[in-house]
């Protein structure tokens, strides 16, 4: 893994989440600091900052990448912020350079969340490859999955690797030697064992992703829903294939009556789920990630997805609108 995503070291964990965790830890991140990360993400991302007793900074998404609006980022620091933790959306990455740019003047560390985009370039360098350090997520469901839980840090910077394998391990390096306060988030060797043998495959897996949504895109029009757009200098690993659509939750559970397995990420932004009440935010704070939160239907998008079956989707799909829109005009 350290040779693909072309790193210095790799620090395999017993998961996503606990790669941030471990990474956050590694980074000093505590009591008094802020984490600068978009309103639009996985629960995770948020949950560990808060974990460590920091606080959760959220920031706007932009309206079409869905990753963290740079401006709202800068805009965003203060003296107390330690880390900025962009997220590699749907499997696109985050316009690094102008990012970089920004922390570099602050002198603030990237924690790269690259749960949903392990494989995905830019500018041709690989994410986790990018920032100070990154986290991935080898859950069953993600690009390349373990048979169970199962994630890994990436750096290149020896000292934080160093602190990583001893956070992630009782805050050892030498049996009975415990330096720090630790967890026990270790890869299991089953896990690793069963990445090993995935991963010669992921690119080809990456490329069949690619290959589906060429053809949803091909097929679909922007008047039945609004398509995802891509930047040049990105190689997108679409973990999720998402397109906005008007009266999605009835949408959503035509198609699941229809057998089709559409899903939603996320359908609740950051800022509005119960745990992180405390934090004082409210509806109308962030609201592209509001609005992407109401609209978004993920449609089915798996390497094993055969030409016949995303017509299918398509085909259902057409369906499934067309008589919304005539039960609308009725009304
Ligand atoms: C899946 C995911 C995580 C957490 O990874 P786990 O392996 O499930 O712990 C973190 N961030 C994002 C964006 C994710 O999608």
């Amino acid at each position: 893994f350290t040779k693909y995503i072309g790193v210095r070291h790799t620090i395999g964990t017993g998961s996503g989440t606990s790669a941030l965790q471990v990474a956050l830890m590694a980074l000093g991140v505590g009591s008094g600091d802020e984490v600068i990360l978009p309103a639009m993400t996985f629960y995770a991302t948020g949950e560990v900052v808060a974990l460590l007793g920091a606080q959760p900074i959220f920031v706007d998404i932009d309206p079409k990448t869905f990753n963290l609006n740079l401006e709202k980022v800068e805009a965003s620091i203060t003296k107390n912020t330690r880390v900025i933790l962009p997220v590699h959306l749907y499997g696109q990455p985050v316009d690094m350079d102008p990012l970089d740019n920004i922390a570099k003047q602050y002198g603030i560390k990237i924690l790269e969340d690259c749960a949903h985009s392990t494989g995905a370039t830019y500018n041709g360098n690989k994410v986790g490859n990018l920032g100070t350090m990154g986290a991935f997520s080898f859950y069953p469901g993600k690009n390349i999955g373990s048979i169970g839980e199962a994630g890994a840090i990436t750096t290149n910077d020896d000292h934080l690797a160093q602190l990583c394998r001893e956070y992630r391990d009782h805050g050892s390096i030498k049996k009975f030697i415990h330096n720090r306060i630790g967890l026990n988030a270790r890869m299991d060797g089953l896990q690793a064992a069963v990445l090993s043998v995935k991963l010669p495959h992921l690119d080809s897996w990456n490329e069949s992703r690619r290959r589906i949504v060429k053809q949803y895109l091909d097929l679909l029009s922007n008047k039945v829903a609004e398509l995802p757009q891509k930047n040049a200098n990105i190689d997108h690993v679409y973990h999720i294939f998402q397109v906005q659509i008007e009266q999605r939750d009835k949408v959503f559970r035509l198609m699941r009556e229809h057998g089709v397995e559409v899903n939603m990420h996320y359908p609740v932004p950051m800022h509005l789920h119960p745990g992180f009440a405390y934090l004082k935010y409210k509806k109308g704070d962030f609201p592209v990630a509001e609005r992407l939160a109401d609209r978004t239907l993920s449609l089915p998008c798996y390497p094993e997805m055969k030409e016949k079956q995303v017509n299918k989707v398509i085909d259902i799909l057409n369906d499934v609108l067309s008589k919304q829109h005539f039960k609308h005009k009725c009304k």
